[in-house]
Protein backbone atom coordinates (compact mmCIF):
# COMPACT_ATOMS: atom_id res chain seq x y z
CA UNK A 1 0.00 0.00 0.00
CA UNK A 2 1.07 3.80 -0.41
CA UNK A 3 0.43 7.19 -0.32
CA UNK A 4 -1.02 8.63 -3.30
CA UNK A 5 0.42 12.12 -4.46
CA UNK A 6 -0.71 14.61 -7.28
CA UNK A 7 1.89 17.02 -8.36
CA UNK A 8 0.47 20.08 -10.23
CA UNK A 9 -2.05 17.50 -11.71
CA UNK A 10 -4.14 19.42 -14.74
CA UNK A 11 -6.49 17.75 -17.02
CA UNK A 12 -7.90 19.04 -20.41
CA UNK A 13 -10.11 16.80 -22.57
CA UNK A 14 -9.40 18.68 -25.75
CA UNK A 15 -5.21 18.58 -24.75
CA UNK A 16 -2.45 21.27 -23.54
CA UNK A 17 -4.05 24.96 -23.69
CA UNK A 18 -3.18 28.01 -22.57
CA UNK A 19 -6.82 28.80 -21.30
CA UNK A 20 -7.98 28.10 -17.99
CA UNK A 21 -11.70 27.03 -19.09
CA UNK A 22 -10.46 24.14 -21.20
CA UNK A 23 -9.77 22.58 -18.57
CA UNK A 24 -11.96 19.75 -16.74
CA UNK A 25 -9.09 20.08 -13.62
CA UNK A 26 -7.83 22.89 -13.03
CA UNK A 27 -4.16 22.85 -10.76
CA UNK A 28 -4.19 19.83 -7.75
CA UNK A 29 -2.08 19.45 -5.31
CA UNK A 30 -3.13 16.66 -2.78
CA UNK A 31 -1.52 13.74 -0.49
CA UNK A 32 -4.19 10.79 0.18
CA UNK A 33 -2.54 9.12 3.07
CA UNK A 34 -1.87 5.71 3.28
CA UNK A 35 -5.21 4.04 4.86
CA UNK A 36 -7.28 7.22 4.55
CA UNK A 37 -10.99 7.24 4.13
CA UNK A 38 -12.19 10.15 2.12
CA UNK A 39 -15.00 11.36 0.97
CA UNK A 40 -14.45 13.58 -2.72
CA UNK A 41 -17.36 15.34 -2.72
CA UNK A 42 -18.82 18.02 -5.13
CA UNK A 43 -21.69 18.69 -7.55
CA UNK A 44 -21.86 17.08 -11.28
CA UNK A 45 -19.72 18.10 -13.74
CA UNK A 46 -16.72 19.53 -11.24
CA UNK A 47 -14.50 17.02 -12.23
CA UNK A 48 -14.37 14.10 -9.89
CA UNK A 49 -14.29 11.02 -11.69
CA UNK A 50 -12.26 13.19 -14.17
CA UNK A 51 -9.73 12.69 -10.66
CA UNK A 52 -10.63 9.21 -9.64
CA UNK A 53 -9.72 7.84 -13.10
CA UNK A 54 -5.83 10.12 -13.47
CA UNK A 55 -5.62 8.10 -10.07
CA UNK A 56 -6.33 4.59 -11.34
CA UNK A 57 -4.58 5.14 -14.74
CA UNK A 58 -7.86 5.42 -17.03
CA UNK A 59 -6.67 8.73 -17.86
CA UNK A 60 -3.15 10.58 -18.37
CA UNK A 61 -3.58 14.02 -17.25
CA UNK A 62 -2.08 16.73 -19.19
CA UNK A 63 -0.10 18.13 -16.70
CA UNK A 64 1.59 16.62 -13.42
CA UNK A 65 2.16 13.71 -11.71
CA UNK A 66 0.92 10.75 -9.95
CA UNK A 67 3.57 9.56 -7.03
CA UNK A 68 2.43 6.49 -5.35
CA UNK A 69 5.10 6.85 -2.27
CA UNK A 70 8.04 8.30 -4.46
CA UNK A 71 7.10 6.32 -7.58
CA UNK A 72 6.19 8.58 -10.47
CA UNK A 73 3.13 5.92 -12.31
CA UNK A 74 1.56 9.18 -14.34
CA UNK A 75 2.10 6.42 -17.29
CA UNK A 76 1.89 3.21 -15.67
CA UNK A 77 -1.41 1.20 -17.14
CA UNK A 78 -3.95 0.81 -14.91
CA UNK A 79 -3.19 -3.10 -14.51
CA UNK A 80 0.33 -2.07 -13.27
CA UNK A 81 -1.00 0.31 -10.23
CA UNK A 82 -2.78 -2.64 -8.66
CA UNK A 83 -6.13 0.00 -7.55
CA UNK A 84 -9.51 -1.37 -7.65
CA UNK A 85 -12.06 1.11 -9.11
CA UNK A 86 -15.88 0.74 -8.52
CA UNK A 87 -18.13 2.63 -11.14
CA UNK A 88 -21.62 4.28 -10.81
CA UNK A 89 -22.92 0.88 -12.92
CA UNK A 90 -21.97 -2.06 -12.14
CA UNK A 91 -19.51 -4.05 -14.08
CA UNK A 92 -19.72 -7.68 -13.91
CA UNK A 93 -19.72 -10.80 -15.91
CA UNK A 94 -23.41 -11.32 -16.28
CA UNK A 95 -22.92 -15.08 -17.77
CA UNK A 96 -21.01 -15.57 -14.48
CA UNK A 97 -22.18 -16.71 -10.90
CA UNK A 98 -22.06 -14.67 -7.69
CA UNK A 99 -19.32 -16.87 -6.40
CA UNK A 100 -17.22 -16.73 -9.98
CA UNK A 101 -17.64 -12.89 -10.30
CA UNK A 102 -16.49 -12.23 -6.83
CA UNK A 103 -13.23 -15.01 -7.54
CA UNK A 104 -12.73 -13.35 -10.56
CA UNK A 105 -10.07 -10.39 -9.51
CA UNK A 106 -7.98 -13.29 -7.45
CA UNK A 107 -8.47 -15.95 -10.09
CA UNK A 108 -6.91 -13.90 -12.52
CA UNK A 109 -4.21 -13.34 -10.38
CA UNK A 110 -3.53 -17.37 -9.56
CA UNK A 111 -4.73 -17.64 -6.29
CA UNK A 112 -5.27 -21.10 -5.16
CA UNK A 113 -8.63 -22.40 -4.36
CA UNK A 114 -7.92 -22.52 -0.79
CA UNK A 115 -7.34 -18.65 -0.11
CA UNK A 116 -10.13 -18.16 -2.88
CA UNK A 117 -13.07 -19.49 -1.07
CA UNK A 118 -13.14 -18.58 2.39
CA UNK A 119 -12.48 -14.83 1.21
CA UNK A 120 -15.50 -14.98 -1.16
CA UNK A 121 -17.90 -16.58 0.78
CA UNK A 122 -17.00 -13.94 3.85
CA UNK A 123 -17.38 -11.05 1.43
CA UNK A 124 -21.00 -12.36 0.10
CA UNK A 125 -22.13 -12.61 3.71
CA UNK A 126 -20.96 -9.05 3.95
CA UNK A 127 -22.74 -7.95 1.56
CA UNK A 128 -25.83 -9.84 1.84
CA UNK A 129 -25.08 -11.93 -1.49
CA UNK A 130 -24.82 -15.82 0.30
CA UNK A 131 -28.25 -16.57 -0.65
CA UNK A 132 -27.14 -16.00 -4.50
CA UNK A 133 -24.12 -16.83 -4.43
CA UNK A 134 -24.38 -20.20 -7.44
CA UNK A 135 -27.15 -17.79 -9.08
CA UNK A 136 -25.95 -16.19 -12.44
CA UNK A 137 -25.04 -12.46 -12.05
CA UNK A 138 -28.05 -12.11 -15.16
CA UNK A 139 -30.92 -13.02 -12.95
CA UNK A 140 -30.25 -10.58 -10.38
CA UNK A 141 -31.24 -7.05 -9.56
CA UNK A 142 -29.43 -3.83 -9.60
CA UNK A 143 -28.87 -3.28 -6.73
CA UNK A 144 -27.42 -6.89 -6.12
CA UNK A 145 -25.62 -6.54 -9.13
CA UNK A 146 -23.89 -3.30 -7.52
CA UNK A 147 -23.14 -5.45 -4.72
CA UNK A 148 -21.17 -7.71 -6.77
CA UNK A 149 -19.40 -5.02 -8.26
CA UNK A 150 -18.16 -3.57 -4.73
CA UNK A 151 -17.46 -7.37 -3.77
CA UNK A 152 -14.98 -7.60 -7.31
CA UNK A 153 -13.64 -4.01 -5.78
CA UNK A 154 -13.03 -5.22 -2.28
CA UNK A 155 -11.68 -8.81 -3.00
CA UNK A 156 -7.91 -8.42 -2.88
CA UNK A 157 -6.83 -7.43 -0.17
CA UNK A 158 -3.34 -5.67 -1.38
CA UNK A 159 -4.51 -3.23 -3.30
CA UNK A 160 -3.12 0.21 -3.44
CA UNK A 161 -6.68 2.09 -3.02
CA UNK A 162 -9.85 1.05 -3.87
CA UNK A 163 -11.87 4.43 -6.00
CA UNK A 164 -15.86 4.16 -5.51
CA UNK A 165 -17.09 6.66 -7.88
CA UNK A 166 -20.77 7.06 -6.86
CA UNK A 167 -21.18 3.63 -6.26
CA UNK A 168 -24.68 3.68 -4.70
CA UNK A 169 -26.32 5.52 -7.45
CA UNK A 170 -28.66 2.68 -8.56
CA UNK A 171 -28.97 1.14 -4.94
CA UNK A 172 -32.29 1.31 -3.27
CA UNK A 173 -32.37 4.32 -0.58
CA UNK A 174 -32.53 1.91 2.57
CA UNK A 175 -29.82 0.09 1.43
CA UNK A 176 -27.28 2.64 0.72
CA UNK A 177 -27.10 3.28 4.30
CA UNK A 178 -26.44 0.09 5.43
CA UNK A 179 -23.99 -0.47 2.68
CA UNK A 180 -22.12 2.59 3.47
CA UNK A 181 -22.05 1.62 7.26
CA UNK A 182 -20.39 -1.91 5.56
CA UNK A 183 -17.48 0.42 3.52
CA UNK A 184 -16.79 1.61 6.98
CA UNK A 185 -16.27 -1.50 8.65
CA UNK A 186 -14.31 -3.03 5.89
CA UNK A 187 -12.04 0.35 6.30
CA UNK A 188 -11.63 -0.20 9.69
CA UNK A 189 -11.13 -4.26 8.85
CA UNK A 190 -8.50 -3.92 6.29
CA UNK A 191 -7.17 -0.62 6.43
CA UNK A 192 -7.30 0.27 2.82
CA UNK A 193 -6.97 3.83 1.17
CA UNK A 194 -10.82 4.66 0.48
CA UNK A 195 -11.89 7.37 -1.74
CA UNK A 196 -15.23 7.90 -1.97
CA UNK A 197 -16.77 9.95 -5.08
CA UNK A 198 -20.24 11.68 -4.04
CA UNK A 199 -22.00 14.54 -4.72
CA UNK A 200 -24.32 13.95 -1.32
CA UNK A 201 -23.26 15.33 1.74
CA UNK A 202 -24.62 13.14 4.07
CA UNK A 203 -23.08 10.44 2.40
CA UNK A 204 -19.64 12.31 2.62
CA UNK A 205 -19.80 13.09 5.44
CA UNK A 206 -20.76 9.49 7.47
CA UNK A 207 -18.10 7.41 5.20
CA UNK A 208 -14.95 9.74 5.53
CA UNK A 209 -12.95 11.18 7.94
CA UNK A 210 -11.79 13.52 5.63
CA UNK A 211 -13.70 15.29 2.82
CA UNK A 212 -12.44 16.99 -0.30
CA UNK A 213 -14.58 19.32 -1.78
CA UNK A 214 -14.40 20.62 -5.75
CA UNK A 215 -16.14 23.08 -7.44
CA UNK A 216 -15.53 23.78 -10.86
CA UNK A 217 -12.28 21.54 -11.48
CA UNK A 218 -10.11 22.70 -8.47
CA UNK A 219 -10.57 21.47 -4.80
CA UNK A 220 -11.85 24.46 -2.44
CA UNK A 221 -11.87 22.83 1.10
CA UNK A 222 -10.01 19.35 2.36
CA UNK A 223 -11.16 19.04 5.78
CA UNK A 224 -12.78 17.21 8.42
CA UNK A 225 -16.36 17.11 8.69
CA UNK A 226 -16.62 19.44 11.08
CA UNK A 227 -13.54 21.85 9.88
CA UNK A 228 -16.63 21.94 6.71
CA UNK A 229 -19.28 22.99 9.00
CA UNK A 230 -17.81 25.23 11.16
CA UNK A 231 -15.12 27.13 8.93
CA UNK A 232 -15.55 26.59 5.08
CA UNK A 233 -12.64 28.27 3.20
CA UNK A 234 -14.81 28.93 0.51
CA UNK A 235 -17.93 30.18 0.07
CA UNK A 236 -19.54 27.45 -1.68
CA UNK A 237 -18.31 24.88 1.02
CA UNK A 238 -20.63 26.68 3.26
CA UNK A 239 -23.43 26.68 0.43
CA UNK A 240 -23.23 22.89 -0.59
CA UNK A 241 -22.72 21.76 3.21
CA UNK A 242 -25.44 21.69 6.01
CA UNK A 243 -29.05 22.00 5.30
CA UNK A 244 -30.06 24.52 4.48
CA UNK A 245 -26.63 25.59 3.75
CA UNK A 246 -24.71 28.63 5.11
CA UNK A 247 -26.27 32.31 4.67
CA UNK A 248 -24.04 34.56 2.82
CA UNK A 249 -25.12 38.17 2.20
CA UNK A 250 -22.97 40.94 1.06
CA UNK A 251 -21.43 42.91 4.24
CA UNK A 252 -18.90 46.00 4.31
CA UNK A 253 -16.28 46.24 7.08
CA UNK A 254 -15.51 48.69 9.07
CA UNK A 255 -12.87 48.21 11.82
CA UNK A 256 -14.81 45.45 14.30
CA UNK A 257 -17.96 46.10 12.90
CA UNK A 258 -19.80 45.05 9.58
CA UNK A 259 -22.55 46.59 7.86
CA UNK A 260 -25.07 45.02 6.69
CA UNK A 261 -27.10 47.34 4.08
CA UNK A 262 -26.67 50.19 6.79
CA UNK A 263 -27.22 47.64 9.91
CA UNK A 264 -24.23 47.91 12.19
CA UNK A 265 -22.95 44.73 13.72
CA UNK A 266 -20.14 44.23 16.23
CA UNK A 267 -17.75 41.44 15.67
CA UNK A 268 -15.38 39.49 17.42
CA UNK A 269 -12.57 40.27 15.30
CA UNK A 270 -10.91 43.34 13.34
CA UNK A 271 -10.54 42.85 9.53
CA UNK A 272 -7.80 44.72 7.36
CA UNK A 273 -9.42 47.32 4.95
CA UNK A 274 -10.23 45.60 1.64
CA UNK A 275 -9.47 47.42 -1.86
CA UNK A 276 -13.20 48.81 -3.27
CA UNK A 277 -12.83 46.06 -6.00
CA UNK A 278 -13.38 43.08 -3.24
CA UNK A 279 -16.71 41.44 -3.29
CA UNK A 280 -17.47 41.29 1.07
CA UNK A 281 -19.51 38.90 2.54
CA UNK A 282 -20.78 37.52 6.03
CA UNK A 283 -21.59 34.21 6.35
CA UNK A 284 -22.81 32.81 9.21
CA UNK A 285 -25.16 29.01 9.35
CA UNK A 286 -28.49 29.61 10.33
CA UNK A 287 -27.89 27.35 13.46
CA UNK A 288 -26.18 30.14 14.64
CA UNK A 289 -28.70 33.14 13.98
CA UNK A 290 -31.50 33.73 16.25
CA UNK A 291 -34.65 35.65 16.00
CA UNK A 292 -35.65 37.97 18.80
CA UNK A 293 -38.28 40.10 19.44
CA UNK A 294 -37.83 43.49 17.38
CA UNK A 295 -36.86 45.60 20.44
CA UNK A 296 -33.91 43.49 21.20
CA UNK A 297 -31.09 44.47 19.49
CA UNK A 298 -30.15 42.75 16.50
CA UNK A 299 -30.61 42.84 12.98
CA UNK A 300 -34.09 44.70 11.78
CA UNK A 301 -35.55 41.95 10.00
CA UNK A 302 -38.77 40.88 7.98
CA UNK A 303 -40.43 37.34 8.47
CA UNK A 304 -41.42 35.92 5.23
CA UNK A 305 -42.11 32.12 6.05
CA UNK A 306 -41.75 29.87 9.04
CA UNK A 307 -41.19 25.97 8.34
CA UNK A 308 -42.18 23.59 11.13
CA UNK A 309 -40.06 20.38 10.38
CA UNK A 310 -40.74 18.46 13.39
CA UNK A 311 -37.62 18.92 16.15
CA UNK A 312 -37.13 22.53 15.19
CA UNK A 313 -38.16 25.37 13.10
CA UNK A 314 -36.81 27.05 10.05
CA UNK A 315 -37.26 30.70 9.61
CA UNK A 316 -36.85 32.94 6.03
CA UNK A 317 -36.16 36.25 6.86
CA UNK A 318 -35.53 39.20 4.77
CA UNK A 319 -33.52 42.81 5.40
CA UNK A 320 -34.63 44.21 1.78
CA UNK A 321 -33.27 42.23 -0.53
CA UNK A 322 -31.39 39.64 1.71
CA UNK A 323 -33.05 36.75 2.84
CA UNK A 324 -31.08 34.50 5.67
CA UNK A 325 -32.34 30.96 6.99
CA UNK A 326 -32.60 30.74 11.02
CA UNK A 327 -32.73 27.20 12.86
CA UNK A 328 -34.22 27.04 16.21
CA UNK A 329 -35.81 25.10 18.79
CA UNK A 330 -38.60 27.17 18.77
CA UNK A 331 -39.49 30.28 17.56
CA UNK A 332 -41.81 32.59 19.55
CA UNK A 333 -42.61 35.93 21.35
CA UNK A 334 -42.62 37.64 17.74
CA UNK A 335 -45.30 40.33 17.26
CA UNK A 336 -46.27 40.94 14.12
CA UNK A 337 -44.01 39.94 10.91
CA UNK A 338 -41.02 41.56 12.16
CA UNK A 339 -37.93 40.64 14.61
CA UNK A 340 -34.34 41.24 15.36
CA UNK A 341 -31.53 38.94 13.93
CA UNK A 342 -29.21 38.09 16.53
CA UNK A 343 -25.82 36.78 15.00
CA UNK A 344 -23.28 34.27 17.28
CA UNK A 345 -20.07 36.42 16.72
CA UNK A 346 -17.92 33.61 17.16
CA UNK A 347 -19.54 31.42 14.43
CA UNK A 348 -20.01 34.58 11.87
CA UNK A 349 -17.20 34.24 8.75
CA UNK A 350 -16.17 36.82 7.02
CA UNK A 351 -15.14 36.18 3.15
CA UNK A 352 -13.27 38.33 0.46
CA UNK A 353 -14.28 37.19 -3.19
CA UNK A 354 -15.36 33.77 -2.07
CA UNK A 355 -12.41 33.27 -0.28
CA UNK A 356 -12.71 33.09 4.12
CA UNK A 357 -10.45 35.52 5.74
CA UNK A 358 -9.37 35.74 9.21
CA UNK A 359 -8.97 39.00 11.45
CA UNK A 360 -7.61 40.20 14.05
CA UNK A 361 -8.39 39.36 18.19
CA UNK A 362 -8.26 43.10 19.45
P1 LIG B 1 -18.06 14.72 -12.21
O1 LIG B 1 -17.59 13.30 -12.09
O2 LIG B 1 -17.70 15.56 -11.03
O3 LIG B 1 -19.51 14.82 -12.53
P2 LIG B 1 -16.43 14.74 -14.63
O4 LIG B 1 -15.03 14.49 -14.17
O5 LIG B 1 -17.16 13.61 -15.23
O6 LIG B 1 -17.27 15.39 -13.42
O7 LIG B 1 -16.41 15.92 -15.68
C1 LIG B 1 -15.71 17.13 -15.49
C2 LIG B 1 -15.83 17.96 -16.77
O8 LIG B 1 -15.16 17.33 -17.84
C3 LIG B 1 -17.26 18.18 -17.23
O9 LIG B 1 -17.36 19.48 -17.75
C4 LIG B 1 -17.43 17.14 -18.33
O10 LIG B 1 -18.37 17.57 -19.27
C5 LIG B 1 -16.04 17.06 -18.93
N1 LIG B 1 -15.76 15.70 -19.44
C6 LIG B 1 -15.82 14.55 -18.73
N2 LIG B 1 -15.46 13.49 -19.47
C7 LIG B 1 -15.16 13.98 -20.71
C8 LIG B 1 -14.71 13.40 -21.93
N3 LIG B 1 -14.49 12.09 -22.05
N4 LIG B 1 -14.50 14.23 -22.98
C9 LIG B 1 -14.71 15.56 -22.88
N5 LIG B 1 -15.12 16.18 -21.76
C10 LIG B 1 -15.36 15.42 -20.67
MG1 LIG C 1 -18.68 11.49 -12.16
Amino acid sequence: MANITLKDIAHSYTGASNNPDDYALKKLNLTWRDGGAYALLGPSGCGKTTLLNIISGLLTPTKGQVLFNNDDVTRLPTERRNIAQIFQFPVIYDTMTVFENLAFPLKNRGRSKTEIEPRVIELAKMLGLEKDLFTKAQHLTADAKQKISLGRGLIRQSVNAILFDEPLTVIDPQLKWELRSQLKYLHKQFGFTMIYVTHDQTEALTFADEVIVMFEGEIVQVGTPEALFERPEHTFVGYFIGSPGMNIVPCRLQGRSMLIEDHEITLDQTYKEQPDSAKIEVGIRPEYLRLAPAEEKGLPVKIIKVDDIGRHKIARVAVNDHTFHVVMPEISGMTGDTASLVFDTAHTNIYVNDHLITGEQS
